[in-house]
């Protein structure tokens, strides 16, 4: 998780217990655990920047996060959650959860140069949790990553070509480096502004902030208990 307003509601919930900083971990990340539903579950919290105060979000500290996790724990499954935005034309209202579906994209990697094209805008998969959606009601939707909150027109393009319903700032460098351990990915993201809306999308942010944190707490509380007793095959219904 990028923000610790995202992160403080879940760990709470969970009674999630900070884990001991490590001396050779030069990242400002902490990581918290918790039993429930017969998992252990490992929040980790990119923490504060150092050099500017303020949360680590976008996807430098997402990939770094990602792979300490992986080094340290044993994962069966990664969540990518947090807070994000949407368009109207899926559907999406604020306050919303949405389930990653299909892949993980990057928006903002323009590479004009054969093969770098393709792998500028990546293609992370995203484990197949269409059942554990269904079951729980939430919405799906491909999930798009950039740098930034808002978008160019260059990236809207790019959106549109890749049919995402879901845009925030770090998921796919979290699938992205899950990819290199092997470890499945989805993303878990309540809803803080409409892209497509007329208000300012910082303005929305701010506003639905708190909303969408608790919305997102009881979602990542839902999918623990539903996660908790089953296999990452049962997400998608065993089908994939
Ligand atoms: N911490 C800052 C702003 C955070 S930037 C503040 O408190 O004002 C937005 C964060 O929310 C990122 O971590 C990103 O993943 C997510 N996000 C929410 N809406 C988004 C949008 N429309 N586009 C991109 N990222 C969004």
């Amino acid at each position: 998780m990028a923000m610790r307003t995202e992160a403080q509601p879940i760990i709470d919930a969970l009674g999630a217990v900070l884990d001991e900083p490590k001396d050779d971990c030069v990242l400002p990340a902490t990581w918290y655990v918790a039993e429930r539903a017969g998992a252990e579950v490992v929040i980790a919290v990119n923490g504060v920047d150092p050099h500017h105060g303020v949360d680590s979000i976008a996807t430098v500290p997402a990939a770094l996060t990602t792979y300490e996790t992986c080094r340290r724990w044993p994962v069966d499954l990664i969540v990518s959650a947090g807070v994000a935005g949407a368009w109207s034309r899926c559907g999406a209202q604020v306050g919303d959860v949405f389930v990653s579906r299909d892949r993980f994209v990057y928006h903002d990697r323009r590479v004009d140069l054969p093969g770098f094209d393709v792998y500028g805008v990546g293609s992370f998969p995203a484990v197949d949790a269409s059942r554990l959606a269904e079951e729980l009601g939430f919405s799906t939707g491909i999930v798009t990553t950039s740098n930034s909150l808002d978008e160019t027109d260059d990236d809207r393009r790019m959106i549109a070509a890749t049919g995402a319903c879901v845009k925030e700032m770090e998921a796919a460098a979290v699938a992205d480096v899950a990819r290199l351990f092997g470890v499945p990915v989805m993303a878990v993201k309540a809803i803080t502004d409409l892209v497509d809306h007329h208000v300012a999308t910082a303005e929305q942010f701010t506003a639905n902030l708190a909303l969408a944190t608790e919305r997102l707490r009881d979602a990542l509380l839902a999918v623990i208990d539903w996660c908790g007793p089953r296999t990452v095959r049962d997400l998608g219904g065993g089908q994939q």
